[in-house]
């Protein structure tokens, strides 16, 4: 297992008392997360629940209730999802131990949940007992042209409310019988304010209900992911809404250029050697664009609420020049890579003692 070195470690612990923008890390597994924890991020900046479902048996509840058209037999195979859901959150809380953790809700392409082929719909058509004619008319309605575009994130958590429903009871239920944390529930690929709002009420309803049941305190964080260009640009009306921002530069990437993050790679090549792009844009930020609506967004959220917290969790988080990027337009912290995790605190101290002329004691002047 991945352990840092004694020296390195102190390097680390000093660099911490000069940084001043916060590391966080990208975990969707405990092992992940314990990586982390041992690189010394201080939360967890993005867990991403969708690959949560991709195990055998998951997966096959998690197609027959997206493929279900009757709210019962929605209900039932969540019902069935609920435990190995909390199951999942106890464990990252358990090992993060207190430090804050962000629970993204189901962002999935919806074609990586459907049965694509005859024999998988036949399956479905057996397992929610209707006709195959029936199942076939339902994979065809629900089959999209451009996925990645299509009823991603909040869409689907509008569409069929009751997945974020059973995703903010495993959080509650986990968080309350833990006791030393407090959950940071995000909204994926929102565009608009009232989406917020609609995931927000029923999110409440849901922690009221945990409360009652389990006789606790349960407090929580909402905050909502901006990774289209509307939401950069709506990020006033957002914030209003949300007590975190959290920037998702590879959507937000794919969305400013119009080029697809699973495709891109077959042209990127040509295009950067004859410079139509200086880099590629999904490993390294480009300030110019992407980064302007960056800029815009934190400033807009900030304007309509002062202590909104500002991240930017990305592929390319806890590069140096993202970490600069995002000191200079007042994010709190970065999410990346658990493996980057030592390289972004170097990197944040680094800058900060830049900006204070070289000196480690001299007052910060950002
Ligand atoms: C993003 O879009 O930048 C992001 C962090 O989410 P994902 O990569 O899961 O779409
Ligand atoms: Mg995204």
């Amino acid at each position: 297992e991945p352990m840092l070195d004694d020296a390195f470690a102190t390097l680390l612990s000093w660099a911490d008392e000069v940084r001043d923008i916060g590391v966080r890390a990208n975990c969707d597994t405990p092992s992940e997360a314990q990586t982390a924890a041992r690189f010394g991020a201080e939360g967890i900046g993005l867990c991403r629940t969708e690959h949560m479902f991709f195990e055998p048996d998951r997966l096959a509840v998690m197609r027959e209730m997206i493929f279900a058209e009757d709210p019962q037999d929605r209900a039932r195979a969540l019902a069935r999802l609920l435990p190995v859901q909390r199951a999942d959150f106890t464990e990252l809380f358990a090992i993060m131990a207190g430090r804050p953790v962000c629970i993204r809700l189901l962002d999935p392409p919806l074609h990586e949940f459907l049965p694509s082929d005859a024999d998988g719909i036949a399956a479905m058509a057996a397992a929610l007992h209707i006709a195959p004619d029936a199942a076939r008319r339902r994979a065809a309605a629900l089959a999209e042209a451009n996925p990645m575009l299509g009823m991603r994130g909040v869409r689907l958590g509008i569409a069929i409310p009751e997945i974020y429903d059973m995703q903010a009871r495993a959080i509650f239920e986990a968080a309350a019988a833990q006791g030393d944390v407090v959950p940071e529930v995000m909204i994926p690929l929102v565009s608009a304010r009232r989406e917020v709002d609609l995931v927000a009420a029923r999110i409440a309803a849901v922690a009221r209900s945990v409360r009652d049941e389990m006789g606790v305190p349960l407090e929580y964080r909402l905050g909502v992911m901006v990774e289209t260009p509307r939401a950069a640009l709506r990020a006033d009306e957002i914030a209003e809404a949300a007590s975190f921002l959290s920037f998702g530069t590879n959507d937000l990437t794919q969305m400013t250029y119009g080029l697809s993050r699973d495709d891109a790679g077959r042209f990127l090549s040509s295009y950067v050697a004859q410079g139509v792009f200086a880099d590629d844009p999904f490993l390294r930020l480009d300030m110019d664009g992407v980064g302007e609506l960056l800029r815009i967004g934190a400033e807009r959220g900030r304007r309509a609420r002062p202590d909104v917290t500002l991240s930017i969790c990305g592929e390319h988080g806890g590069d140096p020049d993202s970490i600069d990027f995002s000191r200079a337009a007042g994010f709190d912290y970065v999410s990346c890579s658990p493996f980057r995790v030592p390289v972004a605190r170097l990197a944040a101290a680094h800058l900060a003692i830049r900006d204070r002329g070289g000196s480690l004691t001299a007052p910060p002047e950002r």
